[in-house]
């Protein structure tokens, strides 16, 4: 049974789906991370955790996975990301990311 906060966690990120979708994979938010220089890992940078986000959102992974948890988790909702991206439809503050933050 999918608990009422998972729920509604993927119902938000279903109305975010067009900011999810913007990614171009670009990868240029990836050096301003800094998680993502800490550990290395994709989904510790805000491309892999915008890739996660789509995977709840499209129901391929869930909201109480490990994977899941532990990477949003450690987005540490600084915003550094926002603005280095050639997807110029995304400021940081519009990042999915900012719900966790
Ligand atoms: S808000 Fe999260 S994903 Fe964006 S730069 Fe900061 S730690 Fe990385």
């Amino acid at each position: 049974m999918v608990s009422t906060s998972s729920a509604l966690l993927t119902n938000a990120l279903a109305a975010e789906e067009e900011k999810l979708l913007a990614c171009v994979h670009c990868g240029l938010c990836l050096e301003a991370c800094p998680t993502y220089v800490a550990t290395g890992d994709e989904n510790d940078g805000p491309r892999g955790r915008l890739y996660l986000m789509r995977a709840v959102k499209e129901r391929r992974l869930a909201v109480e996975s490990p994977t899941f948890e532990t990477h949003i988790d450690r987005c540490l909702g600084c915003r550094a990301c926002g603005g280095r991206t050639a997807a110029l439809l995304i400021r940081c503050s519009d990042l999915p990311c900012a719900m966790f933050g």
